[in-house]
């Protein structure tokens, strides 16, 4: 992905003109063969729309997609079908995405029938295989979605998407509906997939446990912007931005010595109406005089990665640092 901007225009009642949601101002993120890159940000900060950008369920406004060389933003559909097998999405709610009145393992096997000319008897074979590979059995195979739990279900959504031996594959909240185990074991599942068939994941959640487990590298989004980018271990445990920072001392369980577990401060403006400058300033605790008119350029942190905030070059780093008395207070 490369400087995707993505803006909506809802319709308003009676048609009124609205102003467009600037979803997604300006981004550039890749993933690499058997990468696995966790993108994290509240709901609403424009990770979703970028993941279906990715994947191309929807056509940037402008910016540059690219998969195996190719730019595919504006690919007719005739030429982008060749491609769509490498691309998969797996969505948080597979009870949405999965044909009721279909079994499970009709379901499963369906790309194929639509990607690959298979017999009835092999794509059943395969759709076993996967069911297997996601730790769900044969038995399943004859049953319908409404008979599974959220956890049986978001295996099948992800058999379905594995089926076609994609090279990406862009996870939305794919784990955040499941219970622990669950989670663990598709964590666990990803992971293997990345090793051995050199898989790469998109890794979208607000679940920051999650991305910490399963992410190589991370990337904040706040705002429609890509705010922070590292490898996972030096941003969770040097954050470099004030709201990356925000959001790992309010994840529950994040501190220990009892001041986690507060949910962040304040909420994100508009995304149709984005401030000038610095997207955070509303809510930053260190908020200077030109984070109101200079929007903050992406600059390298020591320990790896950029951050796009004026304290890197103007004022105490955070990263590796210890934090300034009223960022702690701040949060
Ligand atoms: Fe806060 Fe300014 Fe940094 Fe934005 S640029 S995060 S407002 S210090
Ligand atoms: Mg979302």
């Amino acid at each position: 992905l490369d400087d995707v901007h993505v803006a909506f225009s809802p319709q308003g009642l009676f048609r009124r003109r609205t102003a467009p949601v600037r979803a997604v101002r300006g981004v550039s993120l890749g993933v690499g063969e058997a990468e696995s890159v966790g993108l994290v940000g509240e709901s609403g900060c424009g990770k979703s729309t970028l993941g279906r950008v990715a994947v191309r369920l929807l056509s940037p406004t402008s910016g540059t997609v690219s998969f195996q060389g190719q730019a595919i933003q504006a690919l007719p559909e005739r030429r982008m079908r060749p491609l769509r097998p490498g691309l998969q999405m797996v969505f948080q709610d597979p009870y949405s995405s999965l044909d009721p009145s279909m079994t499970v393992g009709d379901s499963v096997a369906e790309p194929l029938r639509v990607h690959e000319r298979l017999s009835g008897a092999e794509r059943r074979a395969r759709g076993r295989e996967m069911l297997h590979l996601v730790g769900l059995e044969e038995r399943h195979l004859d049953r319908y979605p409404h008979e599974f739990s959220g956890g049986q279900r978001q295996r099948v959504a992800l058999a379905r998407a594995l089926i076609l031996n994609p090279q990406v594959v862009v996870c939305d909240e794919a784990t955040s509906a499941v219970d622990v185990s669950t989670q663990n074991q598709i964590l666990a599942l990803l992971r293997e997939l990345r090793h051995d068939r050199g898989m790469g994941f998109l890794f979208i959640s607000h679940n920051l446990a999650a991305v910490r487990h399963v992410a190589q590298r991370v990337a904040v989004m706040y705002l429609g912007k890509v705010v922070e980018t590292g490898p996972t271990a030096r941003v969770f445990a040097a954050p470099a931005h004030p709201y990356t920072h925000m959001l790992l001392t309010s994840a529950p369980g994040a501190s220990r010595r009892g001041a986690g577990g507060a949910t962040p401060v304040g909420e994100p403006p508009s995304p149709v109406n984005p401030p000038a400058g610095c997207p955070f300033q509303t809510r930053c605790p260190m908020v200077m005089e030109r984070c109101r008119v200079e929007m903050p350029a992406p600059t390298p942190v020591d320990g790896g990665g950029e951050v796009a905030c004026h304290l890197q070059t103007d004022g105490p780093h955070l990263a590796g640092r210890p934090l300034p008395e009223t960022l702690r207070a701040g949060v």
